[in-house]
């Protein structure tokens, strides 16, 4: 293949539905940008979000040397058949269609040197950067510990189907630490569920592509790292990049309406509570969470969501669910925001002492390169895989027993039991803070993320 030579880097970026999956494109973007990269962004469209519309407009209004392509996602006459989860039925219909993207690329001006692109597309991609001629990297956002068991995936789902149904196995990807069966999500149990078959189908092209660019540093993952860098587990991938913890780029959003307020609490004295973009916890279990909050005694911010997608939120149900008695008892000791807050900015201030967090990978790089301790409470997905990472690093604390988001509720006095160990475990603090220093200096000048991206960039000259 022909890759073109030029003095600046074309590189297109294609990330898929949600912000948990935007939100390390943009990321990244804004590294690239800084390494005097140029870049096309493509965007499926409609968003799922309202959250993603908005912030791609204000990183394009802010870089408008970026170059943006939307990309129209054909609808699907049976995805209501396929799950009730519009980012789950996005992912699907953008994995099925990607292919679609070689007309809009084909006429790109200068030529593409690379395609970035998320897991989701890998399959559809993967044909396109072979027409083209094009380097093609795929940017896991989530754990690599994660990324191995989804690149174990084809051999899971069949030999190892009977270890799965046995529920009480762990399972041994080879050199790679065992994985416990709780951890593994549900829909993994079942060859045939859309999620598997279409992560099933991408994984498969991952050996084609030039490399993986993973959000994680070394010294986070290390084992699993090593085996597949050295080609003790999973031989067949290519390179693996660690190049994270992504750095923040700055956002064009309003002033904040609780910096005022956590600005004047006394320095790790707040507990920030935070599920992610996408995690509505159940009414039930959003009460036990509160009287377990309020019974640990700790001032908190609260970001609080009670739908899966923003657009369906709306302003009366604080009052409703959390009951206005609460809510004016805690008037001083916290706040509880059902909006957009900038999650990574509040995780640098320094009033936060614990971060209760569903394990979206974001949120743990964010936690990570703050040095902010976790308390785990994973729901679905990657998470419980993501929360043993947390634990394993050193930079939180996670019981197992509380199980899946959909598996029974989690009591309010385990909760206030969980909260005061987060805020109270000095070991931990340290740990975290250790943590901290080594994911800067991973980003950092001469760090091994730093140099990660440097490298990928010259590799094409
Ligand atoms: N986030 C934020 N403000 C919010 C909710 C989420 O800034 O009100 C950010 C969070 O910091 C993270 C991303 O959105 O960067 C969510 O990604 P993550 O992987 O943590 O979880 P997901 O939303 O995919 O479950
Ligand atoms: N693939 C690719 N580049 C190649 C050959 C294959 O990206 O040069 C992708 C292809 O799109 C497919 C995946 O790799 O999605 C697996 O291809 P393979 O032929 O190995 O398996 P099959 O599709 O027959 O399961
Ligand atoms: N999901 C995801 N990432 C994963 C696994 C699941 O985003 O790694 C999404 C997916 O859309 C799925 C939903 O989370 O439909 C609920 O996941 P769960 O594990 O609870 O599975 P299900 O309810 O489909 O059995």
């Amino acid at each position: 293949m022909s890759i073109p030579q030029t003095s600046q880097p074309h590189i297109a970026l294609f990330p898929s539905a949600g912000m948990g999956h935007l939100t390390p494109f943009l990321r990244l973007a804004s590294v690239l940008l800084s390494h005097d990269c140029k870049l096309t962004l493509i965007t499926a469209s409609p968003t799922v979000s309202v959250a993603e519309s908005s912030h791609i407009s204000s990183f394009l209004c802010q870089n408008p040397q970026v170059n943006h392509l939307e990309f129209h996602v054909p609808p699907t006459e049976y995805s209501h058949t396929i799950s009730d989860d519009p980012f789950f039925i996005q992912f699907e219909a953008t994995s099925r269609s990607s292919h679609l993207i070689h007309p809009l690329l084909a006429s790109l001006t200068p030529p593409l040197s690379a395609i970035f692109a998320d897991l989701v597309v890998a399959s559809g991609v993967g044909k396109v950067t072979v027409d083209l001629g094009v380097h093609n990297y795929i940017v896991s956002t989530t754990s690599l510990k994660f990324l191995s068991l989804m690149a174990y995936l084809p051999i899971l789902t069949t030999s190892d189907a009977a270890k799965l149904a046995d529920g009480t196995a762990e399972i041994e990807i080879p050199e790679v630490t065992p994985l416990p069966v709780s951890s593994i999500p549900p829909p993994f149990f079942n060859a045939d569920h859309g999620f598997t078959a279409t992560l099933v189908s991408n994984v498969k092209a991952l050996p084609y592509c030039n490399g993986i660019l993973v959000n994680t540093f070394e010294s986070f993952e290390p084992e699993t790292l090593s085996a597949i860098k050295n080609k003790r587990a999973l031989s067949n991938l290519p390179q693996i990049l660690p190049i994270g913890p992504l750095e923040t780029y700055e956002l064009n959003i309003n002033q904040a309406r609780y910096l005022p307020w956590l600005n004047h609490q006394p320095v790790e004295s707040v507990v920030l509570l935070s599920f992610g973009s996408r995690t509505a916890m159940s009414k039930d279990q959003i009460r036990e969470l509160r009287d377990g909050l309020e019974r640990s005694g700790y001032r908190f911010l609260w970001v609080l969501k009670t739908k899966k997608v923003d657009k369906d939120e709306n302003e009366q149900d604080l009052v409703e669910i959390l009951g206005g008695s609460f809510l004016e008892r805690t008037k001083n000791k916290g706040m509880v925001l059902k909006e957009w807050v900038n999650q990574q900015d509040i995780l640098g201030n320094s009033a936060i002492g614990g971060f209760v967090s569903h394990c979206g990978w974001n949120s743990v790089m964010e936690a990570a390169r703050n040095g902010v301790p976790v308390l785990a409470w994973p729901q679905h997905g990657d998470q419980r895989t993501n929360a043993e990472v947390v634990e394993k690093a050193g930079v939180g604390i996670w019981d197992r027993t509380w199980g899946w988001g959909n598996q029974g509720l989690v009591k309010e006095d385990e909760i206030q039991r969980k909260i005061n160990e987060l805020m109270e475990d000095g070991k931990l603090k340290i740990r975290a803070k250790m943590v901290g220093e080594e994911a800067r200096k991973a980003t950092g000048n001469g760090g091994s993320s730093k140099s990660s991206i440097i490298e990928t960039i010259a590799s094409w000259k």
